[in-house]
Parts: structure tokens; C-alpha cells; sequence
């Protein structure tokens, strides 16, 4: 596709050039209809990167619970080297899973629940819900979104950041959204006994089980997701979050490292997934 017109049937091939960061031959076209030239590096993922060879390495390392600035460090390049390959990374990830999505249909058991996190400070907390398939594991959808802070930090996070608006309802529906082609009409559904599940899954699988389970405390060893002793019925979703919280690293502790921009928690939630569902 031109990326000058978005005419798909103008162009031709005309001649190559030897990329210089890796001599690699690149083929160049032209638009017949608005005269202007692309080349089949445009629409790549490290369009304009220079030190190709490391892209592997970094995103392995950023999909096992590493810091930018610790790849920065294990790599030998700058720290701006490897933030700046965050979002063309996440955007491949992103597309992977639309297209396991696409090819995936009549899913029978599901289970999800949310995690939370924050933005910057406790004040601005997140929610991060969460579709896996019972049985593999897999991650088939995920959404991030900010929602109102509980209990006795609601006050004051009003008071400093003003009334934060709950995206909560917004980020469900685009979890079952995407879950729409996924999931056969009549699967079975697993969560906690969240109020909020019923009425959003009833206006995507009207004829769909949906089975709450009470929720368990949680073992001291994990940040909620491992729960204490017996059978889990909801193990499979607990034990992906439990992955995701240990391998990103801004989810792996309570004060260092942790998220400041929502998409870019996003970019890496899209990355770690890509990561987990070719290893589970
Ligand atoms: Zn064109």
C-alpha cells in the first residue's frame, strides 16, 4: 500500500538500494498515481532503525521482567536505544494477537478477572482485565484502564488529582469485544463474584455460562494472585497474572520502577502476551 495515497493497485517496482546498517538488498516502489516512492521497509516494524541485530535480544529481555535501563546496561547501547523500540514492538504484538484472534473460533471455557495497578502513584490506580483460556492459558485479551481509588485514599486522590473519571464499564466491554469471535456463543465463563461481570458478559454472550467463584485471600508470597492452598477453580487466570506481574517489570514491585504512562503499561502488556502465548 502507497503510504502517500493508501492506493494499493498504482505501484511498481522500482529498482533496490544496500540499506547501510546491514547491507541487506531492499526493494523500492512507486505510486503511479500520486508519483511518490516507498520501499518495502516502510511499513516494518524497524523502519528507520539502525542496530537491527539486537531486536531479538531486547525483546526476550523485556518479556522476562527487565528494565529499559537494565537492557541498556546488559546490551551496551543507550537507554534511548531501547525505549524508543517499546511501541513498533507492542504494535507487532498487537497485530500477532488480532491474527490468533482471527484464526482462533468456538473457545468452550474462559476465565477472567482484573488485576490492579497504578498509574504514578497509589492515588491514580488501574485495572487491567484479563481473558485466558482455561485450559492452554493463553491470553486472549487483555485491556488497561484507570479507575476511581477505594477506601481511604479515594479523599485525598480527589482532593490532589480531582474526581478521576472510571473506565472500568469502558475496558470490560472492550475485553468482551474482543473476545466476540473467540468465544462460542454458548462457553463457559469463570470469574470472581465481581457486580460488575454479569450485566456486561449478558450484553455480549447472551447465551453463555457464567460461573463466579468466591474470591480467596491471597498467599503472602504473592501481590494477590496466588492464593492460599486446595484448588483454585480460577488457577489458570491467577496464575497468568501472577507471570505477567513477575515478568513486566513495572508491575514487579510496589515503589521502584513503576508505570507513569498507561500506554506505555499498555505497549508492554501487548509485548508480554505476544512472549507468553508462544512459550505456554
Ligand atoms: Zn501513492
Amino acid at each position: 500500500m502507497c503510504p502517500h495515497c493508501h492506493s494499493t493497485d498504482h505501484l511498481i517496482k522500482r529498482g533496490t538500494y544496500r540499506r547501510p546498517s546491514d547491507r541487506k538488498k531492499i526493494q523500492r516502489f512507486h505510486c503511479k498515481k500520486c508519483n511518490k516512492g516507498h520501499s518495502s521497509q516502510t511499513h516494518s516494524y524497524d523502519y528507520r532503525q539502525r542496530k537491527r541485530h539486537i531486536n531479538q535480544m531486547v525483546f526476550r529481555l523485556y518479556s522476562k521482567g527487565n528494565s529499559e535501563r537494565a537492557i541498556a546496561q546488559i546490551i551496551g547501547v543507550n537507554k534511548k536505544t531501547i525505549a524508543r523500540r517499546v511501541t513498533p514492538f507492542a504494535n507487532c504484538a498487537r497485530k500477532h494477537l488480532e491474527k490468533m484472534r482471527a484464526e482462533t473460533a468456538d473457545i468452550t471455557e474462559i476465565v477472567f478477572d482484573e488485576m490492579e495497578s497504578f498509574e504514578h502513584t497509589k492515588l491514580k490506580p488501574l485495572t487491567i482485565p484479563l481473558a485466558v483460556e482455561k485450559h492452554t492459558r493463553k491470553i486472549l485479551a487483555y485491556d488497561v484502564g484507570e479507575i476511581a481509588a477505594k477506601g481511604p485514599l479515594a479523599r485525598l486522590s480527589i482532593k490532589k488529582y480531582g474526581k478521576i473519571k472510571c473506565q472500568r464499564r469502558k475496558v470490560l466491554d472492550s475485553l468482551f469485544r474482543q473476545l466476540h469471535h473467540v468465544a462460542h456463543p454458548r462457553c463457559n465463563f469463570s470469574s470472581d463474584e465481581s457486580p460488575h461481570y454479569p450485566g456486561t458478559l449478558r450484553r455480549y454472550f447472551k447465551d453463555a455460562q457464567h460461573q463466579q467463584f468466591k474470591g480467596r485471600s491471597a498467599s503472602i508470597v504473592g501481590q494477590g494472585e496466588m492464593k492460599k492452598g486446595g484448588f483454585d477453580p480460577l488457577f489458570s487466570l491467577n496464575q497468568t497474572a501472577a507471570m505477567i506481574r513477575d515478568n513486566i517489570k513495572r508491575l514487579t514491585r510496589r515503589t521502584w520502577c513503576t508505570t507513569k504512562r498507561i500506554d506505555r503499561l499498555s505497549d508492554y502488556l501487548a509485548i508480554y502476551a505476544f512472549y507468553h502465548n508462544q512459550i505456554i
